[in-house]
Order: C-alpha cells, then structure tokens, then sequence
C-alpha cells in the first residue's frame, strides 16, 4: 500500500507525521521524501545513505550552422524553449519539459541531445525501513522531472523487495503535489485547527478529491483554534485518524529533531493508534479497488 502525506500548506506537520508514521511501521516499508524542493524528511530518519545518482533530463542542443531556418521547432514547443526570432535560433534549455518534441521535428539533423541536471537521488536505510529521496538542483524551477525519476527509482526498489510506501508529499495544492500523490492508496491531509490551517486544508481536499482516492485527515498541533476543520470533516464524511496534541513535549522535541513518535510514551501510543486505522483503512481501500478492477 501507498500512503501519500500531503498537506494543503508547509508547516502543518507533514513531514513530523510521514517520520512517525515511519518510524513504528510494522510491515517492510520505503520511507520516501518526494519534497524534492525542501526535503527534509531524512533530517529526523537520519538515514544511512548507501547509493546517490545524479538526475538529468534530455534538452535540444541547436547546431546553428546545420539549421535552415524553417521554424519547426519554434512552431511546436508550446513552452517556448526553442525559438526562431527572425535568422535568429535561441534556446532556453531551462524552459525545456524535456518532451523531445523539437528533436523528432527538425528536418536538418540541427538538434541533438544534451542534459540538464534536475538534481540528486538517494537511497539507503532508516532503521528497518528503506529511505528515498530527491533533492532539486539549486536555481532548477521544475521539481516533476524529478519527481518522475524518484518514481521509478522507488519501482526498481519495490521489484527488488515488496513493501509499504509512505510518501512525504510537497505542500500545497500545485503540480508538484498532485503529481506526489496520484499513484497513493489513500491521501492523508495533515493539518493544524487555525483558520489558516483550515483554509488551505480545504483547498488541498477539493484538488485531491477530483482524483478519487480515499482521504483521511490527521489534526497536528490540537488544541489551538477552532472547530472549524472539525465541522468540515463531519460534513464531507471525512475520518479524523487521530490527533497530536499542542504540547511543550512535542515541540521541544521537533525542535531537536527527534522522531515525535520517540519523544514520549503518549506521542508514541497516539502514533501506533493513528497507524493501526492508517494500514486498514488504506488495506480497505486497495481491496475495494481490486474488487473493481
Ligand atoms: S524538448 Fe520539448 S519542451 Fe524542450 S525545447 Fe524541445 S519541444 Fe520544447
Ligand atoms: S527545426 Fe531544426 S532546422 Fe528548423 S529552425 Fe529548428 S533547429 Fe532549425
């Protein structure tokens, strides 16, 4: 099963949950960060890394005195990465989706392949776990790319060895978090009880519910505001899996960095209860999908 951490804004405990979570888990898990613009999920799992790769992607590199001028490739890049401006071939390879389009077209063998690094790909262990993760290149503005990559290392990793998956999602609601949790079995949105907790909760719930995978939420820091995203739930039918409390304990603990389902004894039942109606809620889920398909 595939459990995505997501969250409708930074900040709520996102990150906190996906350690914890990870942290207890009783079945073979792959603890991912899929954060590639902050990741920071292997500041609490402190993983020993055992492998790292750099990602690039394939860009057009133009040989300008092969090419004749005639506009193809600035006619099909919808993103304006390849553009003829007069006699004039300019190329932005930092605009480049990478869909090799302008390659296929170009009827002067002017383009051949060349990379752009997206950034790095890690791996190795946390504990029992098996720990993943990309970090973005500095001054890259494109974290799908990467994300793709940090997919299909995760595959190779489950053809190797079956396991549960949590994934540390980016936060918000824009293509990097969409992307983070499609292939997920159930969405878990983490969020805090104040009226900006609320609102991009909210946010994150309607951009997710038009994928049709299962929700859940986990309400970080309870305690504090109000009751709103606690009617919110009630109405749209969606289960509350537990609560961490807003307690001296616990943010004297991520302060440290420490794993908050190790900082107490309480944090670490609350921890094992909200994972226990994680794993059957998303076992119900999966099941239901495979009765469907
Ligand atoms: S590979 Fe695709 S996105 Fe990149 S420049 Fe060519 S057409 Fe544009
Ligand atoms: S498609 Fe090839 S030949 Fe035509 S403008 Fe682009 S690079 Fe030049």
């Amino acid at each position: 099963m595939i459990i995505a951490v997501a969250s409708g804004k930074g900040g709520t405990g996102k990150t906190t949950v996906s350690a914890s979570l990870a942290s207890i888990w009783e079945e073979p898990l792959i603890a991912v960060d899929l954060d590639v613009e902050e990741p920071n999920l292997h500041l609490f799992l402190t993983p020993q890394i055992q492998g790292r790769r750099e990602a690039h992607m394939e860009v057009p590199v133009a040989d300008e005195s092969l090419c004749t001028r005639c506009g193809a490739c600035s006619e099909l890049c919808q993103f304006k990465a390849i553009s003829l401006l007069g006699e004039v071939l300019l190329a932005f390879p930092e605009m480049c989706h990478g869909c090799g389009g302008c390659l296929a077209v170009c009827p002067a063998g002017a383009l051949t392949p060349g990379v752009r690094e997206l950034g790095e790909i890690s791996w190795g262990r946390a504990g029992d776990a098996r720990f993943l993760m990309g970090r973005l290149r500095v001054g890259e503005a494109m974290s799908p790319p990467l994300m793709r990559q940090v997919k299909d290392q995760l595959n190779q990793m489950l053809a190797q060895t079956p396991a549960d998956v949590i994934i540390d999602c980016p936060p918000g609601v824009s293509c990097p978090a969409v992307n983070s949790v499609m292939d997920s079995d159930l969405v878990l949105l983490v969020t805090e009880p104040t009226p900006f907790g609320f609102y991009d909760f909210e946010l994150a719930w309607r951009a997710f519910s038009d994928l049709g995978k299962p929700m859940a939420a986990i309400i970080n820091r309870a305690g504090v505001g109000d009751r709103a995203v606690y009617d919110f739930c009630a109405a749209q039918g969606l289960p509350i899996l537990g609560e961490i409390p807003f307690a001296r304990a616990a943010a004297e603990a991520y302060s440290k960095g420490q794993v908050l389902a190790q900082a107490t004894p309480e944090l670490n039942q609350a921890f094992r209860a909200i994972a226990g109606r994680v794993r059957e809620l998303a076992a119900g889920a999966a099941a239901k999908e495979a009765a469907h398909a």
